[in-house]
């Protein structure tokens, strides 16, 4: 079960439906008694851990996860349309294979991979 502040960000990331930036949150929050950067940044981390929200490092920002399989491997796939901000989530068997492989040939331990397309998405494109 979610806490409290971690339950009031995922409503606000529910709600808004895209990507948003710990200060932004903050700013959403600040009425319901959330006044520091470090509570919102406690309750993202803690559902990152849950694997409920994925961090886009090109964004700054954090989503809503789409998928339930994410917590179990943290392995995802955003395609971000830098014209309207949107961020679908994207899980391919595939990418998860090469990503697998790359890391065991590294010998490496991958704690979580998060694949970040940008450019346009379908609608900005044709517009
Ligand atoms: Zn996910
Ligand atoms: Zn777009």
């Amino acid at each position: 079960m979610p806490g409290r502040n971690q339950q009031l960000v995922l409503d606000a990331l529910t709600r808004f439906d895209r990507p948003m930036g710990a200060y932004e949150l903050l700013g959403l929050l600040r009425q319901e008694g959330l006044r520091s950067p470090l509570q919102i940044y406690r309750a993202l981390d803690q559902l990152i851990e849950e694997g409920l929200v994925h961090r886009i490092e090109s964004l700054s920002a954090f989503a809503l996860c789409v998928h339930s399989e994410c917590g179990s491997h943290g392995r995802a796939a955003f395609a971000i349309c830098a014209n309207c901000g949107r961020a679908s989530e994207v899980h391919d068997p595939a990418l998860e294979r090469v990503l697998r492989r790359i890391a065991r040939r590294q010998g490496f331990r991958t704690k979580s991979a998060t694949v970040e397309l940008s450019g346009l998405c379908e609608a900005c494109a044709h517009r």
